[in-house]
């Protein structure tokens, strides 16, 4: 039997919550992967935005192995130098004073939501509690992060859910200010959807949305979980945007492949948690934030954002051009590393004719293709992806 029939076999002791390749994929090694038949991929999807430094990044690796070889886990109840030392790390590159640490990015924003509640119910005392959100939103499938996420297919079958959350629509800034009230706790949003079909956020609506939170002292949740860690070519995107969050969340590159999730909050937060107030028995343990650390010194060391800001507009540039003229493509658009195709129709079967082809890419929302290299990608890299995108997309425009 080969490999892929004993993952196949063993996939009917899972529950069909994917809807999977026939494809195992077995080893990686920076922009690229092998199958258990021995073909190889070039991977523009990089595990949608998680490893961010390439398969098996050397520098993570070491980090990784010397912590493996010292201490795996303890409790939160003592006091973790790794753990104090990434979020450091975290504060010393964003406007955020204080981090805390869980193991996804659902997981970030639960601490999010919770910090922002408590904050207006024990420190400020005034009762706010309700979270504005946005159509086209993704945050994430516990229960309040499905019920902020603004996609009815994430909802349904899950009823009851939470109370205290608003969609609204992005962009839109008589929506926003008709949908606060006195109960308004805080707004959350993506600075660039990204499940959502890759939309970056209006620079000048972000501003007044900005502007809005700071008269009303509404708490800014900013979705830094597919954005962050250096992805839009800013360690973190709001810095394109000059606005700074309360508060934000980080988890897929965080960790460059190991399971990881933060939240960071600026200083007068600090005290909307208190010890006792949340918690969790993996969040920020020594291997996990052994990883954080080098992930960290890595970006911010090399300028890794700085690179996929260049890359980005390359990749950005050669589809424009390529595509050009294309009746069936719409638009390029995106920031830095974050890239989407819309198309004028459905492009699942692009998807799969790209892994016949040796290129992994991945949808956003049915007729977008989503481009996600490492940030250490080639220019030779990103031209041999266009090449077999723009002939696919060619045929498709015929
Ligand atoms: C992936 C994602 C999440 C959820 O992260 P998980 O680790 O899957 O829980 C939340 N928000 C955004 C913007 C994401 O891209």
């Amino acid at each position: 039997m080969s490999e892929t029939n004993t993952a196949a076999a063993a996939d009917q002791s899972l529950f069909p919550t994917y809807a999977r390749y026939p494809v195992a994929l077995v080893k990686g090694d920076g922009s690229w992967l092998w199958d258990d038949q021995g073909k190889k991929y070039l991977d523009f999807m990089s595990g949608i935005a998680v490893t961010n430094l390439g398969h098996a990044p050397k520098q993570i690796k070491a980090a990784l192995i010397k912590q493996l070889d010292e201490l795996w886990h303890v409790s939160n109840l003592f006091h973790i130098p790794n753990q104090a030392e990434a979020a450091k790390l975290i504060t010393d590159n964003s406007c955020a004073d204080a981090v805390f640490f869980c193991n996804s990015g659902a997981e970030a924003n639960e601490a999010a939501i919770k910090l922002a509640r408590r904050y207006n119910q024990k420190v400020l005392n005034n009762g706010r509690y309700e979270i504005i959100t946005f159509e086209q939103s993704f945050h994430g499938r516990t229960l309040a992060t499905l019920t902020a996420t603004g996609q009815a297919k994430v909802k349904e079958g899950f009823l009851p859910l939470p109370e205290g959350f608003k969609t609204i629509p992005l962009n839109d800034l008589d929506a926003l200010k008709a949908a606060v009230t006195d109960k308004t706790a805080a707004v959350m949003l993506e600075m660039v959807q990204a499940e959502g079909g890759i939309h970056p956020v209006d620079p000048a609506y972000m501003k007044e949305l900005a502007a809005l939170c700071e008269q009303q002292g509404i708490l800014l949740i900013v979705d830094e979980i597919q954005t962050g860690m250096g992805r839009t070519g800013k360690l973190f995107a709001y810095e394109h945007y000059g606005i700074e969050p309360d508060i934000f969340t980080m988890a897929k590159g965080l960790g460059s492949g190991f399971p990881v999730g933060a939240m960071a909050a600026k200083e007068k937060l600090r005290e909307g948690f208190t010890a006792g107030s949340h918690g969790s028995t993996f969040g920020g343990t020594p291997i996990a934030t052994a990883v954080v650390k080098a992930t960290l010194e890595t970006i911010v060391g090399d300028d890794l954002s700085a690179r996929a800001a260049q890359q980005g507009d390359y990749l950005m540039a050669q589809l424009r051009e390529k595509l050009e003229g294309n009746a069936f493509v719409q638009e390029v658009r995106g920031l830095g590393l974050l890239v989407g195709i819309e198309c004028a129709g459905p492009i699942a079967e692009i998807l799969n004719a790209a892994q016949e082809r040796g290129l992994i890419v991945i949808s956003a929302g049915p007729n977008v293709i989503r481009l996600l290299p490492n940030l250490l990608v080639t220019k030779e890299e990103i031209d041999t992806a266009v090449s077999i995108i723009t002939e696919l997309l060619e045929a498709k425009s015929l």
